[in-house]
Formats: C-alpha cells, structure tokens, sequence
C-alpha cells in the first residue's frame, strides 16, 4: 500500500530538524479531525503510520518541541518554524504517525480510509474514492487523533 519502502528524508520547514524513515508506511489515511484543521490550517491532513523503529532523527533534535493532549497521541513539532512532524511516543515502541507533507521525496500513497468526517466543516467535500468513511476515528487499525 502504502510507500514503496524507499528510504524518505523528513524536514521541517526552516529545515532545522530532519528525520529519516526507513520502514514502510503500515497504514495510510486522511483524517478530518479538528485537531488536523487547527495543525495543518486546511480540511484534512494525510497520515502514514511506521513503526516507531522505523523513524530516525537525524537532526535537530534538539529543536522538537512536543504537545500532549489529555487523550490522542504526543504532538510533535519544531520549535524554531512550528511545523507539525508526527505524532507519537518517541520513546516507546508503539507506532509514529507521519504527516506526509514533510517528506521528500514525495511518496505514493494508497489512502486507505477517511477518519473524523463528522468533524468536516462545511466548505469541505470528500472525494467519491470509495475509501471507507469513519464518523470518528477508526476501530481498526487503531485510531490517530
Ligand atoms: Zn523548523
Ligand atoms: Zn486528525
């Protein structure tokens, strides 16, 4: 599905901290939350889930700032330029979600699902892709928020 397993190279915006992964995306989504409009300033974003081994931080780390809601998964951004990495536990080894605008090269992606639509906002449609639609988050694989 998902990436074709090629090592990608992730970046922030102002380029200050770097990660690469090097495992293949296990699951790949949009997720419509209203966590993901307030973090990425649009409708939606897109997730590529890896497992936690498969996420290297190669630089800047120093520089990773973290939020942890009361529930949902750790936060992680840069806190020089503010961009949005991934979410997770880095320190355990449960699964990273990617938001797959931080890497290049661009991957291909199979979406496999659309997660939160009840949380859509008006001016947003969803594209007739005949993906499965959650109202919330999904039963399985476990949800991102
Ligand atoms: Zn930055
Ligand atoms: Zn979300």
């Amino acid at each position: 599905m998902a990436s074709s397993g090629a090592r990608l190279n992730g970046l922030c915006l102002c380029g200050a901290v770097r990660f690469l992964v090097t495992a293949p995306f296990t699951d790949a989504g949009r997720c419509h939350c209203k966590r993901c409009q307030i973090r990425s300033g649009q409708s939606s974003s897109l997730i590529a889930r890896v497992p936690r081994a498969g996420l290297e931080i190669t630089g800047g780390a120093d520089e990773l700032r973290v939020w942890r809601p009361p529930t949902g998964h750790p936060k992680w951004f840069c806190g020089l330029c503010g961009t949005h990495l991934f979410a997770g536990e880095l320190d355990a080894e449960g699964p990273l979600f990617l938001r797959l605008g931080t890497l290049d090269p661009t991957p291909n992606v199979e979406p496999r699902w659309h997660a939160w639509v009840s949380s859509m906002p008006s001016w947003a449609t969803l594209p007739d892709d005949g993906l499965p639609r959650y109202d919330r988050g999904l039963t399985a694989p476990a949800a991102h928020r």
